[in-house]
């Protein structure tokens, strides 16, 4: 027999490492509650963790298995229990993060172990180490060849092994989505019924966005943070609703699966770079003069900027621990150019925050942002005011997350920042002045980056 260790992929279906056990042997699913892991994620992220390894324990109970769940270090765990049950090896998904990969090599020192990868459509050692920006990455993956969606394993393949510790610490104080596969699937279903044929014409609308959440975009980045859809699985079904479909629906369903691209090369960056979690990834010639002020940085988390889009951005990420892409773009821009905020600050808080925080897509999103990752543009500076404009010209986002504008009417919002003081405290007192001046910031920002590539 071989055992199956679960970490970031809380699913049967389509889970590559699970099914390549499970053709040589049956197999014994173990999950280690890794207290010093679990510490790393946010207490919301962190509780729908606990829900989906739940849900993952009564799927395989539903099939006449269990899933094993002990506390511990990993390496020790897992070598106890390859000796209890006389296991041949330890079957595992590749991770990329370094304080997984340091516990995935002491699990290697420990036991005979298979490491599979799953977590991307193509393995990072199969492409060039290194790509200037996002166009040569894809170019290469779009080639590659992409693996189908991995067999689910039945009844008679899993351990006849009934676990009773218990063990999980399921929060029941915070609201969250419904964690595992089924969820996962059942939001994935939705998207492809009503979304995906017109996900690249609704993907930055925020009218869409607060109109209908799952359908403009998927709302699936929860559920792939936490393995509980398999990338092989969400890929098979947007390329045959690919291949059936013609022209506007087409480009859309395209659309979508270009942005998996991005998610690919997030994981091709970290396994590459280690430390992309801590280091700029682009060697610029001078240190970026970073301001790091406290007073705004606090501002920026509690969503008291006086920029309506930002705002509205940071609340939302505080309510519900997501914020729409576009708006968590401007809020990264915001932090990092305007505020001059090293991007670690707010890329810390983020993963504290955020249910969907996954160290590679955030980590290289904000660098990104911060003109210290892949971006192509030396330096690239979001206008809060013209981004909302551009979105968000109705204020349907920004009038959700900040009620203190609910009576302003559109356009006025839109110019928020660049009203004179008392007409903004004769149309919404309560709400907040701008903490920095729009051109000012704006041209400092330009200034600070141009001195770092020393273009000045
Ligand atoms: C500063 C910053 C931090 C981010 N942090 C995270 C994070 O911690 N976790 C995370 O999953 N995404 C992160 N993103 C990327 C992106 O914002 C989210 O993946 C997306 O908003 C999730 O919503 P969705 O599932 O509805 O996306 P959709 O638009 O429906 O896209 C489908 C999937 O494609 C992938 N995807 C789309 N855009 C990107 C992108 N730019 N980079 C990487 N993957 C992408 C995601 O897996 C997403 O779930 C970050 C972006 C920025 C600018």
């Amino acid at each position: 027999m071989h055992i199956f260790w679960h970490q970031r992929d809380l699913r049967i279906p389509d889970n590559r490492g699970l099914a390549m056990a499970a053709t040589e042997a049956d197999v014994l699913p173990v999950y280690v509650v890794d207290t010093d892991m679990l510490t790393n994620l946010g207490k919301r992220q962190r509780a729908f963790f606990m829900n989906g390894v739940d849900e993952l324990k009564r799927r395989y109970r539903s099939l006449g298995g269990d899933l094993l769940v002990r506390a511990g270090d990993p390496a020790d765990v897992l070598a106890d229990i390859h000796e209890e049950y006389g296991a041949a090896r330890v079957f595992y998904n590749r991770q990329y993060r370094p304080a997984r990969t340091e516990r995935q090599s002491r699990v290697d020192e420990a036991v005979p172990t298979e490491a599979v990868t799953d977590l991307v459509l193509v393995d990072p050692g199969n492409l060039a180490a290194r790509y200037e920006n996002h166009g040569r990455f894809y170019d290469d993956w779009q080639d590659a060849r992409k693996p189908q969606p991995a067999e689910t394993p039945d009844g008679d393949a899993l351990v006849d092994a009934a676990d009773d510790t218990g063990g999980l610490d399921i929060a029941t104080d915070i609201d969250l989505p419904d964690a595992g596969y089924r969820a996962a699937r059942d939001r994935y279903d939705q998207f492809l019924d009503a979304g995906i044929e017109t996900y690249n014409d609704t993907r930055d609308d925020m009218q869409a966005a607060i109109d209908r959440p799952v359908g403009a975009v998927s709302r699936l980045s929860p559920y792939l943070a936490a393995g509980m859809l398999g990338i092989r699985e969400i890929w098979a079904d947007a390329t045959e609703r690919h291949r059936v479909a013609s022209g506007d629906a087409q480009r859309n369903i395209q659309k979508f699966r270009y942005e998996l691209s991005w998610r690919e090369q997030n994981f091709h960056l970290l396994s590459h770079n280690p430390d992309l979690l801590v280091e700029n990834y682009k060697s610029m010639p001078n240190d970026i003069a970073w301001e790091n002020d406290d007073e705004h940085f606090e501002a920026w988390k509690r969503g008291e900027t006086g920029y309506p889009l930002v705002d509205a951005g940071m609340r939302q990420l505080n309510q519900e621990g997501y914020i729409h892409n576009r708006p968590r773009q401007n809020v990264a821009s915001f932090l990092t150019k305007h505020l001059l905020v090293d991007w670690r600050w707010g890329a810390r808080y983020f993963a504290k925050q955020l249910l969907d925080h996954d160290p590679a897509n955030n980590y290289a999103n904000w660098q990104w942002i911060a003109s210290t990752g892949t971006d192509s543009v030396d330096v690239r500076i979001f206008d809060p005011v013209a981004q909302m404009s551009k979105y968000d010209d109705g204020a349907t986002y920004v009038k959700e997350y900040v009620p203190e504008l609910r009576d302003v009417d559109a356009g006025t919002i839109v110019d928020w920042p660049t009203l004179s003081e008392a007409g903004r405290k004769r149309l919404a007192p309560e709400y907040h002045h701008p903490i920095v001046d729009r051109n000012d910031a704006y041209e400092r920002a330009q200034r600070v980056f141009e001195a770092a590539l020393g273009k000045r």
